[in-house]
Formats: structure tokens, sequence, C-alpha cells
């Protein structure tokens, strides 16, 4: 059956190769065996419920909160031509009862749902009627009260799943803590399941970190090369939302607001403006994202500090989750800090112990000095096996980027001990450089011998020397009053002993194309950028004829492979990334005349020639080939047809393909497949002599029809494997 499902893959979604875990977790859900399934948000979750859907022969029932999602994911899948619908609270009653009629009618095969429809009892006895094969339930960490968003409704799923006892049931989510987890096998009564963890990595994102300084400025070097992409940026409040809103507005950037002090009208707008490629930057409050689909925002800035590790993550999480490198930039800024222990200040006993503990995580994933995804992935529960990721910030430093503080060090340090552990950096700053603000006067710091020795920087740049500073653990800053203490460390480094390296400026945001380059693919660098606009627009046009997103009809990946390959025809088509069947019958023609036209007009480097060898060989090698060398390796006939869920005239055809392609076949193995008498089956072999072995008809009628043509095609095959095709 795993075959049949690589089949599906290929031909119905278009894709070469399963992505981890995707494949153990489909075969076990094939076989019928409750399973749990905890992977990143962009790891692939979908297709662990949807490739089993088009194999069982009933209905595969999806149970997700998410009513906004609905729409998109069975829009995605019946551009996919898989036969899906949905049933909630935003039809209407005649949408509804066109559903109903349309799931009675047993050709749909998969079937979303809201909890609460689910609950109803005309639902339940609707569902009586059919035979449902799978019960899936998206968004499980939903069903636990320790998650981030517990649904009562969802506790009520254990008993419904009764209802289905021949169901497999399949529960998935991107919530990883061990506690949740339990919840959900214990509430639904799954222990027996297998559980797949996916890895938290996600490869294709750039983590960056910068000191926030003009964060404005910032975010526009940031934006500046990074021409129609789409990005969120997220913001602690509402009233920064709209300021940076207005800002980006003003300095040209197509920029809508999201925050839940809009009307709710506004607030839909705005998301869908930004889900059809109508506006490029969504600025937002943590409210925005939930619903959101969307596989190629390219980047996720954090103007401000998030709340925790686990939110951040989840935030960042909505860039490239169709697998291409996308950034995510936060700006960070002491003040930021104190904005959450504010908060945390407020709370109680253990409420306030957790937050405490989140807070202290994020600050230390957020001054790590090594690669960023050792503390995350770590915070995870994963240990991250490399030293480097080559796609963190820190990483991507270069080595000359650091230099020697020492000297400053030193006397920044010596200026702290002289003023006695009681001030801020901005005081010491002061100090250093010779100021006669009021308090260093007052209290006769102008008489200390570290007066004045700092002229030679600024007041910035000795903030971020401090900076630096509790970075390397040199200084600790006192949490009530601020002022900095120093370490053993400090000590070291003012004896002489131990030396600051490190990179003073951390402001910087634009990316070097460095980063850019050096962990993409070949095909992310070297597209032809001309072409891939021409490609997105026509994608665009189409998309709002039919009123879907764009991404719904092709993602950029798909684009991008052809503005890199540039197929030329049908069968290169099926190579690119994305193009299933039903696709390639309702778009090619139109994406191949662009394409064709382009190159006709460009010298382009061809490499059409690529696509089309690579599109032959995944797709024969889905069905002949495989079963070919599955035969020859003494897998029986039957056995095969029933690996690959189809009848053994099939298996027939297939290995009479692969042998016509020049492979050997074993003549006996096939033989062996048939009913008939040794005495008859040398009666057909004369009379194949006789009339040649190519056309069946004429057999048949040689033989007065006393051999069906099941059997004359095992018969001939086996004949054509003995002389050699
Ligand atoms: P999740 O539900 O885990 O957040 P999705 O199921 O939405 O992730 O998948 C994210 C994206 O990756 C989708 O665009 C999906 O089509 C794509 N995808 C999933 N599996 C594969 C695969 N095996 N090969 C290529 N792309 C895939
Ligand atoms: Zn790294």
């Amino acid at each position: 059956m795993i075959i049949k499902a690589k089949e599906i893959l290929k031909e119905t979604f278009g894709y070469d190769s399963f992505r981890p875990l995707q494949e153990d977790a489909i075969s076990n859900v094939l076989k019928k065996k409750d399973s749990l399934v905890i992977m990143p948000t962009g790891g692939g979750k979908s297709l662990i419920y949807q490739i089993p859907a088009l194999l069982f022969d009933g209905l595969t029932i999806v149970v997700s909160p998410l009513i906004s999602l609905m729409k998109d994911q069975v829009e995605q899948l019946e551009q996919f031509g898989v036969p899906a619908l949905f049933l909630n609270s935003t039809l209407t009653p005649e949408q509804y009862r066109e559903n109903v009629n349309r799931l009675r009618s047993g050709r749909v095969k998969l079937l979303y749902l809201a909890p609460e429809t689910l609950m109803m009892d005309s639902t339940r006895n609707l569902l009586t009627e059919l035979k449902v094969d799978c019960f899936t339930i998206d968004e499980a960490h939903c069903i636990s009260e320790w998650g981030h968003d517990f649904r009562p409704e969802y506790r009520q799923l254990a008993k419904v799943r009764k209802d289905f006892s021949d169901a497999v049931c399949l529960a998935l989510t991107a919530t990883a803590t061990p506690r949740v987890r339990d919840d959900i096998q214990q509430i639904l009564e799954m222990q027996d399941s297998a559980t797949f963890v996916a890895s938290f990595d996600r490869t294709n994102l750039l983590l960056k970190v910068a000191d926030k300084k003009n964060p404005l400025e910032q975010i526009l070097d940031f934006l500046y090369t990074r021409g129609g992409q789409s990005g969120i940026i997220y913001c602690f409040s509402r009233r920064q939302v709209d300021e940076l809103y207005a800002d980006l507005k003003a300095n040209g950037h197509s920029a809508l607001p999201y925050h839940a002090g809009l009307a709710e009208q506004e607030r839909s707008r705005n998301q869908d403006a930004f889900i059809r490629d109508n506006v490029r930057i969504i600025v937002a409050t943590v409210a925005f994202g939930m619903g959101i689909n969307k596989p190629d925002v390219r980047f996720v800035i954090h103007h401000d500090m998030p709340q925790n590790i686990e939110a951040y993550y989840q935030q960042i999480g909505r860039a490239g989750r169709d697998g291409l490198k996308s950034d995510c930039l936060l700006l960070y800024s002491y003040s930021d800090k104190q904005k959450i222990q504010y908060f945390i200040n407020q709370k109680e006993g253990n409420e306030k112990e957790v937050a405490e503990k989140h807070l202290k995580a994020l600050i230390n994933y957020l001054e790590y000095d090594d690669c960023r995804r050792i503390p995350l992935m770590e915070y995870f529960g994963e240990t991250y096996g490399k030293k480097e990721c080559g796609l963190c910030d820190n990483c991507l430093r270069q080595a000359g980027d650091q230099q020697d503080y020492t000297v400053q060090a030193q006397k920044f340090l010596s200026c702290v001990a002289r003023t006695e552990e009681k001030f801020g950096a901005y005081y010491i700053a002061d100090v250093l450089r010779g100021s006669s603000a009021k308090k260093v006067l007052e209290n006769s710091h102008d008489a200390l011998s570290t007066y004045g020795i700092g002229m030679e920087w600024s007041k910035n740049q000795w903030i971020q020397l401090s900076r630096l500073l509790i970075r390397k653990g040199a200084v600790k800053k006192d949490p009530k009053h601020g002022s900095l203490l120093l370490t053993d460390h400090a000590t070291k480094i003012l004896k002489g002993e131990e030396t600051i390296l490190g990179l003073l400026d951390r402001t910087q945001t634009a990316a070097t194309d460095e980063a850019r380059t050096r962990t993409s693919s070949d095909v992310e660098n070297k597209y032809n950028e001309i072409l891939f606009e021409k490609l997105r627009k026509k994608r665009k046009d189409m998309a709002d004829e039919q009123g879907v997103p764009p991404y719904v009809i092709f993602p950029d990946t798909t684009l991008m492979e052809m503005a890199f390959y540039f197929p030329e025809d049908d069968t290169g088509l099926m190579g690119i990334y994305g193009v299933g069947a039903a696709k390639q019958k309702k778009y090619g023609k139109d994406f191949l005349k662009i394409i064709t036209e382009f190159v006709k007009e460009n010298e382009v480097e061809s490499r059409s020639k690529v696509i089309r060898k690579k599109a032959i060989k995944t797709a024969s090698k889905q069905k002949h080939e495989m079963i070919g060398e599955e035969y020859n390796a003494g897998k029986s006939i039957g056995h095969l047809a029933e690996k690959f869920g189809v009848k053994t005239v099939t298996i027939l055809s297939n290995l009479k393909k692969y042998l016509e392609d020049g492979n050997p076949l074993d003549a006996a193995g096939i033989l062996a497949s048939s009913s008939l008498s040794e005495r008859k089956i040398d009666e057909v072999n004369e009379t194949m002599k006789k009339v040649g072995p190519e056309l069946l008809k004429p057999i048949y009628e040689d033989l007065d029809k006393s051999v069906d043509y099941n059997e004359l095609r095992i018969l001939q095959l086996a004949y054509l494997a003995q002389n050699g095709g």
C-alpha cells in the first residue's frame, strides 16, 4: 500500500518524495493503527491523512478548530482533484444541504468538521449512514488544558470517536510538550497508538536577533532588499501596530494592520488581502496568524520581544511553510524585557514562577553567542547535534567581524568598580566620557581616575559594549535597581588574564548576500526572476478569477522551478514540484505558453532536458519499474497486486512495460499465477508461436475462445519473458 501512497504523492500532489516521518506515519494509518503525530508547523502533517483518505474505501473525517482554514484546505484539495468538503457554521442552509447530499453520494473522500458540528445529533446520525475509515483530529493539543489553546468541545471527541469503531484514529499537533502529548493519548484512549515525533528544527528559517536601536530604520533596511515578498511584522501593542503601519505606508510599503481593536470585518478584509497577495506586509499583534495557511510568507519580524520561546517559535513558524528559505528577525531591547518583567510581576505563585522561567529561557536564546539552534532545540527537548547550523546570525557572522575589546572592557569594568557597582550602563558611560551631568558631579565622580578616560567612544558605543559584557557574563544586571554587578569573569579581564572578543554593533538588519546564497538551493539562487514575475502575474490573475488565494493554484516553489528548468512540454512539466495530474490538466497549457514564449524571446540556459528526464524517471519509477524490481526480487504477482492495491492485470501490464524497456523477467514466476493445466498452457504457447504473441485477439480466436483474456495475458507475458521480450 505504501507504494500506492507514493504514487499518489507524485501523481496527485506532484511531490517526489516523502518528508521525514510522513512515510512511516502514513504506513501506520494505512494499517489502521492509531497514530499520534507531532510535527512543527509546515512539517507536512496534512498529507498524513490526505493520502490514506484517497486509499481508503470510506470517508476520512478531519476535526479541526480552525473554521477559517477549512475553506482554504478544501479549496487546495479541489485543485489537486481530491473530492473534499466541510461542514461548519459558516455555510448557508442551502450549501449545507448540498454538502450533505454530496456526502451521501459516497464520492467524497475527506470531510472537515468543526468539533461543535460533529457533536450535533444530526451530524452524528448522518455519519452513521456512511462508512468512516479514518477519524483525524487536527490541532489535537486543544484537548489538553496544558496546551496553549484548550477547547472544551475537544473533550467530547473521545466519546464521539466510539461511533466509528472501524475507523483508525489519527491525532496531529505541533505542540511538543510531553504533558500535552500524554493528555492527548489518555483522553482519546489511544494508549496503544504509535507516536511519531519529528524534529522541531525548521531548517529553512534564517534566525536573526538584532539589538533594537531605531526600529523603523532597521525594518526599512531589512525590507529594502525584499521586493515583492510577503511577510508579517509582530508588535507588542495595538498602538505600536498602528504606528508602524502608518510609518511603513508613508515609506511606500504595501502594508495593512491587524489587531483585536479593529472591527471584525476590517480584520478579515486585511487578512484576506494578505492571503491573496493584494498586500505584502501585515503589521499585527499576536492576534494574527492562527488561521493562516499561506505557505509563501518569506519573513517574520518581531518589532518587539515575544512573550516566550513557545510563542516566538509558533510565530516564526508561519514563515517558509513551503520549505523555501525565509528570514526571521527579532529586534531585542532591554526595555522590552522590562515590559515583560512588569507583566510577570503582576502574576502570583506558580503562574509567576512559570512565566519567570519562560522569560529566562527566552533571554538565554536572545543573548546566546553560538548557534541559536542549540538553545532553541534544547528548549523543545531536542539536542541539536551540530555545532553550527549555518543559518543563524551567529553562525553566519564571519570570524573577522569579531574584534578585541579588552582595553575598553577594562576601562568600563574598572569604572563600575570605582563607582561601587551602584550604577547602570548609561551612568558609567557618562563618567567614562567625562560628562558634567548633575548626578556625576553630585557624586563627585569627576574625581575618579576613570573619569573621562573613554572619550574615544560615543555614549552609544559604550552602551553597546555593556551589552556585550552582559552577554559574555562579565557583568550582571541587578534585577531590582538595574545597576551593573561585576562577576569573577570581570576580575580576570581586569587582571589581563582574559580577553573580550565580540561584535559591538548588532543592529544591522539588512541581509548579506552571503547569507542568501550559502544555504539555499540552485533553483532558489538561479531562477529567472523576470519569468518568475510573469508566472506570478498569471497565477494571480487565475486566482482572482476563481476567487482563491494564488498559492492554492501553485506555490512559489513551483513557479521558481518553472523559471529555472524552463520545461517545454507536458512531460517536463510533470517533473516540476507541485504539478500533479489535475493541475497539469487545468493549468499546464497556460503556463507552458508563457514559458515557451519567454524562452523564444530570451537567451536562457536550457535545462528543459534535465527536468524531462527527471519527470520520466520518477513517473515510471513509480509504476512499472518499481513493480518489475519487486517482482524480480522474488515477490509473487498476487502479493504485488495486494501490496500496490491493484488488480492482477495491472501488475501484468506493468511487468510487460518493464520487459519492453529491455529488463529481464523470470517467466516461471509469471506462469505460477496461471490456473490453467499444463496441457492447456502448451496449447496456448503453440498458438502464440503460430499467430504471434503480440496481439491477444487472434490468439483468443484461434483457441476458439476457450481461454479467457486474463489467462491469455499471463501466458503472453510468460511467453515474451521466455523469448526475450
Ligand atoms: P503542517 O500542517 O504540518 O503545518 P502542511 O501539511 O500544511 O504542514 O505542509 C506544509 C507545506 O509542505 C504544504 O505546502 C505542503 O503541500 C508541503 N508538503 C508536504 N509534504 C510534502 C512533501 N513530501 N514534499 C513536498 N512538499 C510537501
Ligand atoms: Zn546557527
